[in-house]
């Protein structure tokens, strides 16, 4: 790699100290010392040692929140003052927007440009919900309350739900921080993020420009930590009123099963196997690239990856020749490349796991239509693979894989598409491509999905609910049902 692209340039200093957690506005290590390694994914390579959070710094960290609401260091404050806070830290992630893209490809991996998207998105995300707070209110029931005897005032008021803990995973860190953290504090929480244990560093940055843009200390701790540690003292933790969690499906049921012993709140963005469907009139130019991101966009490691393709046997050849195509000329590297399209998996443990995928599919007896070439280097690359005729119960046709592999299907019968694409316990997202309205609606009407992209895939916006159907999850990120997420409401009835 040239000079000019080391991304270690402006951040050796900083990383080649140990890495401090955030509790109650504090830098502090942790309180049995212990430190962990996190590693850039594309060499390998050790780049920083990060405090990691034991039970003991979950309970001062959700001490730090607890005191925080009681003493209202952040409801106290005017609607407008909390909004411009957030403002702020939208411009902070802004103004040091390189700094941030930089960290997150070197501790995820993920191509430049997807860091930089994800900077400016997650501000936008920041905005949106500063512009909310202004607007969370109760209503009042009024004279409908009245009888002839009694005259009632009644009204609902909106309050925070108190002391979340937000549980974040490694595939897009940036990105799933503020989703949680914005409608969070938009809402007067105070939370105690537990990042990913493969990507602690871009959460801690984030966690130093919500306070340099205002946030009072304690409403916001950064804690990395290993998962069935800290962040299993943060779900058991009883002081702790709510969990929004981002990351496997089988951690969202143990997290329910602990959540239980509190009846803390619970919101759960997990996994999917997300269906892709290619009609016969679809308008191929639009769709093959389309579909060819789905499961190629950060190298298949997203919760709504579009992992299963079905195609009308008229286009079924030309659709999976063209994903072929595209994905022959994307090119696998470090992120910092600028001709980079695919980069490393996470980890060595996810990049095994993907390929004993791979292995499966074959030993299962599908065909490997293709697979590309990996570059000579110790970084956990995976090179795109696609698969046809798998059998529909094939591990790799129903088990989410999240890595850059797709399994193909032909199939016409509209009906029959429909019954595949929902035969399974997922239900995050679904492509549909077609020029025909009707058979547009009728498939957006009849794909169990939290989400549902027509020519086109994958759009994620803030005014737009997001979130699963099925053990996809429970309940919805983003917009105004993001935000209620995080709200209690409370009925007040008031004899006059
Ligand atoms: P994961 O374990 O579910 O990780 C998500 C987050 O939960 C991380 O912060 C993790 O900490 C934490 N965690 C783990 N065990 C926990 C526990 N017992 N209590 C509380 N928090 C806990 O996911 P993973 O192991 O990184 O990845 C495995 C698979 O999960 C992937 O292959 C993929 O299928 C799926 N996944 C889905 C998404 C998504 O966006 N829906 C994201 C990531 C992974 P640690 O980092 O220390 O484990
Ligand atoms: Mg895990």
């Amino acid at each position: 790699m040239n000079a000019k692209l080391d991304p270690l340039s402006g951040l050796k200093s900083e990383l080649s100290r140990d890495q401090r957690f955030l509790i109650d506005g504090e830098w502090r290590l942790a309180a049995n010392g212990l430190l962990f390694d996190t590693h850039d994914p594309a060499t390998g390579t050790v780049i920083a040692r990060v405090a990691e959070a034991g039970a003991e710094d979950v309970a001062a960290a959700v001490a730090a929140a607890r005191r925080s609401v009681r003493a209202r260091t952040w409801t106290g404050l005017s609607a407008d003052a909390r909004a411009q806070v957030l403002w702020r830290f939208a411009e902070l992630l802004e103004a040091h927007g390189a700094e941030l893209a930089n960290l997150e490809v070197l501790n995820n991996g993920m191509p430049i440009t997807f860091a930089h998207w994800m900077v400016s998105a997650s501000a936008t995300w920041l905005r949106y919900y500063a512009g909310s707070i202004a607007r969370i209110h109760g209503k009042t029931a009024g004279d409908a309350m009245n009888e002839s005897d009694r005259a009632m005032h009644a009204y609902t008021a909106r309050e925070p739900v108190g002391v979340v803990g937000l549980i974040i995973p490694w595939n897009g860190p940036i990105g799933t921080f503020v989703m949680k953290v914005a409608p969070a504090l938009a809402a007067g929480c105070a939370c105690i993020v537990k990042p990913a244990e493969n990507t602690p560093l871009t959460a801690l940055r984030l966690g130093a420009l919500a306070l340099e843009a205002g946030v009072p200390p304690g409403v916001l701790n950064v804690l990395p930590g290993l998962g069935p540690v800290a962040g299993a003292a943060l779900v058991a933790h009883p002081d702790v009123d709510k969990v929004s969690f981002t990351g496997s499906t089988e951690v969202g049921k143990q997290i329910v099963r602990s959540a239980a012993a509190n009846l803390k709140r619970v919101t759960l963005e997990l996994g999917g196997k997300s269906p892709c469907i290619v009609c016969d009139d679809a308008d191929l130019d639009v769709a093959i690239p389309a579909a060819a991101m789905a499961i190629l966009a950060n190298s298949g490691q997203v919760c709504f990856a579009g992992s299963r393709l079905y195609a009308g046997s008229k286009v079924f050849d030309r659709v999976v020749a063209g994903i072929v195509e595209f994905a022959s000329k994307l090119a696998l590297g470090s992120g910092f490349e600028p001709t980079t399209a695919l980069g490393p998996l996470i980890s060595r443990k996810q990049r095994d796991r993907v390929l004993a995928y791979v292995e499966c599919g074959r030993k299962e007896g599908a065909t490997v239509a293709y697979q590309g070439t990996v570059p000579a280097s110790d970084g956990y690359f995976v090179a795109p693979t696609v698969f046809v005729n798998s059998d529909v119960n094939a591990r790799i046709a129903r088990e989410e894989i999240f890595g850059p592999v797709l399994v193909a299907t032909r199939m016409d019968d509209l009906d029959e598409i429909v019954q595949a694409a929902n035969d399974t316990r997922y239900g995050l997202g679904a492509g549909v491509f077609t020029r025909d309205l009707s058979k547009a609606h009728r498939l957006a009407q009849a794909l169990q999905s939290g989400n549902v992209w027509v020519n086109c895939y994958g759009l994620v916006h803030p005014t737009m609910p997001f979130g699963g159907y099925k053990e996809s999850g429970w309940g919805r990120e983003m917009s105004s049902e993001g935000l209620e997420a995080f709200l209690e409401t409370k009925s007040v009835f008031m004899q006059l």
